[in-house]
């Protein structure tokens, strides 16, 4: 291995198509802004965006905007807007509620559309509110039940058989950031007679996603993340065109009516991805979102791919050069092709060691027990940020800046 420099990185920089991209994000001077995996950064363009949404469209034209500004039906412009970035076809994508709330829709209209089969598996190590809105769903419905498994380790294909009715999996593990090979998944889960659902929270705005060319039933995720929606920006679903007509959402509102303003006594679902709205939405929350969204219009998401393994190899480099001795081990997969735009580094001091560094301004998200999740966002971060994160953390494992008390408790993210 050659010893990487400073160079190394202003030189990879010099070759990034996306480098361009950087420029239209606001951050804070100094930041080494690592956590776009939690929550992305602002576009310098939503400013304006929400000028024009609050004082224009709400403030001044009040209820008009409904229709005017296209605010009744833009979930579904949203939708199709994401719907470009994960191959799904128009109108098979909506944004709307959280997305706890989306899997818990989907995984009750999965279910569905496999009647008399009675389990469901999911994630035991996966992002926990998926599994709590899994065990929220088979409690409404009697003789089915939930199964939890350990899919890195195998689990999942063991668990396969014609009594399993959906499998909810996560597209890139947000612990470890372990990506799943979707399509071979689906064909395993579709071997056997079940529906597959997948979350792709870790993966959407980071990876070219192909639902139909993986034969994906259902997935749902969430834009705040690498999307850079904003804090609550609402989450989307996608329904596969041949499971609309059959698929039942379980939560029944005026928005998903097939006639809203007839203000009929009974519900009959709207034709169409539309039924799984619900109720009103968060619009001021979906206009921020809009300006991520357009810019993405403008990407390249096999180029962000490229950018996103050369980041994030570029981090395990630096880190195996820099940091070793010091008791930290790279807790994701080395192969480039295996993980996702995260790395996560192993230490029992974590907690501390990501305390000192958020204090040194380079900013990661911690999960216990003792995992440092780094987030490379390949819109806005440079090959210079990474090695600028790595030399402070190799400054604080060095001089054991996280040893002082300040940095022995309290809460981070
Ligand atoms: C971030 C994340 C969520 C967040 O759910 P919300 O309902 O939007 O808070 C859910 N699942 C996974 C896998 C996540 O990474």
């Amino acid at each position: 291995m050659p010893n990487l420099t400073r160079s190394d990185a202003e030189r990879l920089d010099r070759q990034d198509p996306l480098a361009v991209f950087a420029d239209r994000f606001e951050l804070p001077a100094g930041h080494v802004y690592l956590d776009g995996n939690s929550l992305g950064a602002a576009p310098k363009s939503v400013f304006s965006d929400m000028e024009t949404a609050i004082h224009r469209e709400w403030a001044n034209d009040l209820i008009a905007s409904w229709s005017g500004a296209g605010w009744w039906t833009l979930g579904e412009r949203l939708g199709d807007q994401i719907g470009s970035l994960i191959g799904a076809p128009p109108s098979s994508t909506v944004v709307c509620d959280t997305t706890t709330v989306n899997i818990y829709k989907a995984l009750h209209a999965a279910v569905s559309l496999r009647p008399g089969r009675t389990r469901v598996v999911a994630e035991r190590k996966g992002f926990p509110t998926d599994s709590y809105a899994a065990e929220g769903v088979v409690s409404t419905i009697p003789g089915v039940s939930l199964e939890l498994v350990d899919v890195d380790a195998g689990e999942l294909l063991d668990a396969l058989d014609d009594s399993v009715a959906v499998v909810l999996i996560n597209h890139i593990d947000y612990r470890t950031a372990t990506l799943r090979d979707m399509g071979a998944l689906t064909q395993a889960i579709h071997r056997v007679g079940a529906v597959a659902v997948w979350d792709l929270c870790h993966s959407v705005g980071v990876y070219p996603i192909d639902l139909v060319g993986c034969e994906v039933d259902l997935a749902v995720g969430c834009s705040y993340k690498f999307l850079n929606g904003g804090p609550g920006a609402p989450a989307f679903m996608y329904v596969a065109p041949q499971h609309q007509e059959t698929a039942v959402s379980p939560l029944r509102g005026w928005w998903g009516h097939a006639d809203p303003f007839a203000m009929e006594e009974t519900y009959r679902p709207m034709e169409g991805i539309r039924k799984y709205m619900v109720g009103t939405q968060p619009i001021l929350s979906m206009r921020a979102m809009q300006a991520s969204l357009d810019m993405y219009e403008e990407v390249d998401l096999v180029a962000v791919r490229d950018k996103s393994k050369s980041l994030t190899g570029f981090f395990i480099d630096l880190v195996d050069q820099e940091c070793a001795g010091h008791g930290i081990s790279v807790y994701s997969p080395r192969a480039a092709d295996r993980r996702g735009s995260q790395v996560s580094l192993y230490s029992e001091d974590g907690q501390s060691i990501m305390a000192a560094m958020a204090a040194a301004d380079v900013h990661g998200g911690y999960r216990a027990p003792g995992v440092m999740r780094f987030g490379f966002a390949p819109l806005y971060i440079s090959h210079a940020d990474v090695f600028e994160a790595v030399q402070r953390l190799k400054h604080i494992l060095e001089t054991e800046e996280w040893k002082k008390p300040r940095y022995q408790s309290g809460a981070i993210s």
